[in-house]
């Protein structure tokens, strides 16, 4: 094949390698999931089980990316994923490493869905999502675009929160997302907050961390190497069937593999960007106040999902 007088052909392929040693961060987002989520009744504002099956397509992407990605990040229909400086997937090909985990991302939403969503549930056409990579030179750029995107999540949860609050109180001739609209049209936050808490006995602060504060899948305490070493030894013994990240997130400690972190915290301030040992007394503070969302049944309801995060996004930063 490669003698043929039509090999030439290869040499319009360009090389498209991102600059070494730079953070690469791949968004995907839904595509048209307007139309997907009606299509699919998903609740209004936020649907726990549909961003639990976004939450489950991401940490696919973490496991089977692993050690390279390092940190991902969700809201609503999009996904970012950091991947490490020393990454040489694909030798850093932006086109192959992002058509690669858009790829993943989507087969997994797919692949997971009954399984999240339930059975009983069809998944009535195939959901798409588009990506970008984008490389940022420094950690100062990784933080502020992670608080970045979780800022979004705040404005848009607190909109949509109001607005549907607003919404279901008065629709009934059908013009209430008009009405509501109008109503939100130039507030600023402690308006919205107000009129949750005024009109709705709703306290903004008390709704699900995740609606809030949208998911963030990092590594434990040990490094991803560490996990595949020791997934090594443990998988000479039966095959194993199809991945189950579900499984992994809540971990086989007993082997002294790190786990997959799931959280819903605050990834803008300085706590899951400093080592803990930089941080006296802070662990058991932060501990026991996020306690009274120990009753939920829900995967996303975990306490463990908000607590123990310290220093994680740093090291997250320094694989
Ligand atoms: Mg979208």
């Amino acid at each position: 094949m490669a003698g043929s007088q039509f090999a030439y052909v290869r040499n319009f392929e360009l090389p498209d390698p991102v600059l070494p040693n730079v953070y690469m961060v791949v968004r995907i987002d839904g595509k048209g999931f307007h139309r997907f989520s009606d299509a699919h009744d998903f609740a209004k504002p936020n649907d726990g089980r549909a961003l639990e099956l976004m939450n489950e397509a991401a940490r696919h992407v973490v496991q089977a990316l692993k050690p390279d990605v390092v940190l991902a990040f969700g809201e609503s229909d999009e996904y970012s994923f950091l991947l490490r400086r020393s990454c040489s997937l694909y030798k850093r090909r932006a086109s192959k490493i992002l058509t690669q985990i858009v790829s993943l991302f989507t087969s997994a939403y797919v692949f997971c869905w009954s399984e999240i969503m339930g059975k009983q549930e069809e998944l009535k056409y195939p959901p798409t999502f588009d990506g970008r990579l984008v490389a940022y030179p420094t950690a100062k750029e990784i933080r502020d675009y992670f608080a970045w995107r979780q800022a979004d999540t705040h404005i848009n949860n607190l909109y949509n929160t109001t607005f549907w609050a607003l919404v279901h109180a008065d629709n009934a001739d059908g013009l209430g997302e008009r009405r509501a609209h109008e109503t939100l049209k130039g507030t600023v936050s402690s308006e919205k907050n107000e009129i949750l808490f005024s009109r709705f006995g709703i306290n903004y602060d008390k709704l699900e961390p995740m609606f809030r504060k949208g998911t963030t899948i990092v590594w434990g305490e040990s490094t991803p190497e560490e996990e595949a070493d020791a997934e090594e030894d443990a998988a000479a013994g039966a095959g194993e069937g199809p991945m189950k990240s579900q499984e992994k997130e809540k971990g086989n400690r007993s082997r002294g593999a790190p786990e997959l972190r799931t959280l819903h915290v605050d990834i803008i301030g300085k706590e899951f960007w400093t080592a803990p040992s930089e941080q006296p007394g802070r662990r058991v503070e932060k501990a026991a106040q996020h306690g009274a969302h120990s009753e939920g049944t829900e995967a996303w309801q975990d306490p463990r999902r908000v607590s123990s995060y310290q220093g994680l996004g740093l090291r997250a930063l320094e694989r």
